[in-house]
Parts: structure tokens; sequence; C-alpha cells
């Protein structure tokens, strides 16, 4: 392997695992990319394969095979310890218990011991029950996925009344390994601009409610069941969501989050297939293949409507407890 195509792949590498939500890992910047290449580079032995013989033969730039020592243990240390930049993993300190919780952000994150969901399968509501259909994949492979994935929906024109104004296409954001998946309406002006999900006035009031729940955005993943912003942001068509199914529904297959989070009528649409106010559904679990579907308000109604709130607030209470997370105010 050449010395410009090593380090290509490290960096690549610390590239992927920061954007699948892995957190013992340097931040990618420019300066701790280098500093990780260049120990890379002193620790050959890292990323060759005992068992490939098209790498384990060969020399690395200026590597002799005998200063090779396979097999690989893939124990990620690129600095010493302390010098190494990581995401703090902090512990749960929310106190607060009443919806101004959203105005004032709380850092938080899900604890990596936190207990596993409480709620029973048979206490959930109907929507597509079963299981995923396919096997959990590990993170470099959702990683290739997600990559193609992305550049069919690039590519994608079905929706001709949507594609010649939009700007980008905005696929999703967050953790590959995400617990919970934030599922939303469609892009707005703000999202069509700049490619991501939930960046405006609608997407802060999420982070805030993420923030007061002990979630932290990086740690979830947010999608929309559009890819692309209606006109004028009109509510999606019905043919419409059903063009963009195999795009998120391939996404959720492969994330197999372990909650579905349904912010308004239109995501309750696409993945509980059902045409039910989010009134009816909202304070109960439903089920989508593995996953138990949480049904809230919208963070655009909560916008228009703040009386409602406090009943996001308590459906977000309910994801908390079966999540295992603190709930604030309770000891
Ligand atoms: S909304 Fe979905 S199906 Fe429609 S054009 Fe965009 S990516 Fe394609």
């Amino acid at each position: 392997m050449q010395r410009n195509q090593w380090k290509a792949a490290s960096a690549q590498l610390l590239k992927h695992w920061s954007r699948s939500g892995i957190s013992q890992v340097p931040n990618t910047t420019a300066e701790s990319q280098a500093k990780a290449v260049s120990w890379l580079e002193s620790h050959a032995s890292f990323v060759f394969e005992a068992s490939d013989p098209a790498i384990h033969g060969a020399n690395v730039d200026g590597l002799s095979n005998s200063q090779v020592t396979p097999p690989i243990t893939a124990n990620w240390v690129a600095e010493p310890s302390s010098q190494r930049q990581t995401v703090p993993i902090a512990p749960q300190s929310v106190t607060e218990s009443s919806l101004e919780r959203f105005a004032e952000p709380n850092p938080s994150v899900i604890p990596s011991s936190a207990p596993r969901p409480t709620t029973p399968i048979a206490a959930m509501q109907p929507g597509v029950v079963g299981v995923w259909n396919s096997k959990s994949l590990p993170i470099l492979e959702r990683e290739v996925a997600f990559d193609e994935l992305n550049a069919q929906v690039v590519e994608c024109r079905k929706c001709e009344e949507i594609v010649c104004r939009r700007q980008r296409t905005v696929f999703g954001v967050g953790a590959l390994n995400a617990r919970v998946v934030m599922f939303g309406e469609a892009p707005g002006a703000d999202e069509d601009r700049l490619g991501e999900p939930f960046v405006g006035a609608a997407g802060q009031l999420l982070d805030k409610i993420l923030v007061a729940s002990g979630l932290k955005r990086p740690e979830v993943y947010i999608l929309n069941s559009l890819k692309c912003r209606p006109p004028n942001n009109r509510t999606p068509a019905e043919a419409e969501i059903e063009n963009c199914r195999p795009f998120f529904e391939a996404q959720l297959e492969t994330i197999q989050p372990e909650y579905i989070v349904c912010w308004g009528a239109v995501a309750v649409r696409a993945v509980l297939g059902s045409t039910d106010s989010v009134g009816r559904l909202r304070g109960r679990f439903h089920s989508y293949r593995g996953a138990k579907v949480l049904v809230t308000y919208h963070p655009s109604y909560l916008l228009r409507t703040p009386d409602a709130k406090k009943l996001t607030w308590e459906d977000m209470k309910m994801l908390m407890k079966d999540m295992g997370l603190p709930i604030p105010g309770k000891s």
C-alpha cells in the first residue's frame, strides 16, 4: 500500500467512525487526522490482516514485512490517552421538570449502562409488526450502505413537481448505531438550502427537546419521510411518500433502532401507515418492525401551539422512562 493510499484510508476510517457516532475517537480535524495517520504509520500492524495475502505480502512505505506484526488487533488508541481528544460521556444531571427546559439546554447523554427497554411488545399497538428483515450490519457496512443510498437519493427524480424546485436533497444525519430515530415530515427552506434535516426554527426546538430529554443530536439519527422539499412547504402527497418509502425504509432497516419517534401526522402516515391524528395515537407505544414507535407533535406545530408542549414533554418522559434514562424531577 502506498503512503498516499494509507493516508486516505486512515482519514476515511476516522471520518466513518466519527460520523457513526463512535465517541472514543479523535475529532477528525486536519490536525488530529495528521497526528492519527502519523501514529498509524509508526504502528503499521493496526491495518494488516494476517490472512490477507494481498496486503500481508506487501512492503509499506519502507516497512519490511518483518516489521509488520500480524494479526491485527484494531484497538483504537491513536494518541496517548493524555492527549487524546474524545467526545466526553458525562453523567446525567437533569433536574428541572417543566417544559421551560426546552429553552434551557442541559447537556447530558445516554449512559452506556442504561437499562434496556421495559415496555412489553404485547402492549404495543399494531403498526407494521414484526422484526427487522435483515441481520444487523457492522458499522462500517452501514456507512457504505448509506453512502450508496444517498447517491441514489441525489439522483432520484421520481417526484416531478418537487425535483425541479429542490436545491439539495436531505438524506438524514446522525449516528448509524443510534438507539432512537427521529422521524420528521419533509425538508423546509433551511433544510433545502443546507441539506440537513431539522435545522430551522423547528430544528432548534427539536434540539432543545432532545437536550431536555437527556439526548444529544449526534447520538440520534434524524430523517424525514421525504428527502426533498415540497414547493411552498406544502404537505407531502401520499404518492410522494410512497416514492420515497424505499429510501427511508432502507435507512430504518440499516440502523435498526430500538425506538422511532414520529414527529407529526406525516411521519405517522409514513411509518405506521395510519391517518389517525397525533392526538389519538400519542401516549402509547406502537411498533414498526423491530422498533417501538412513539407519536408526538411536530416541533413546527409546537411553535405555533405552545400549549401542546406539555403533551410532547409527557411523550418524551415516556420515552425516557422506557429507555432507562433519568426523568427530570424524579429521584
Ligand atoms: S422526495 Fe424522495 S422520491 Fe421524491 S424525488 Fe426526492 S428523493 Fe426522490
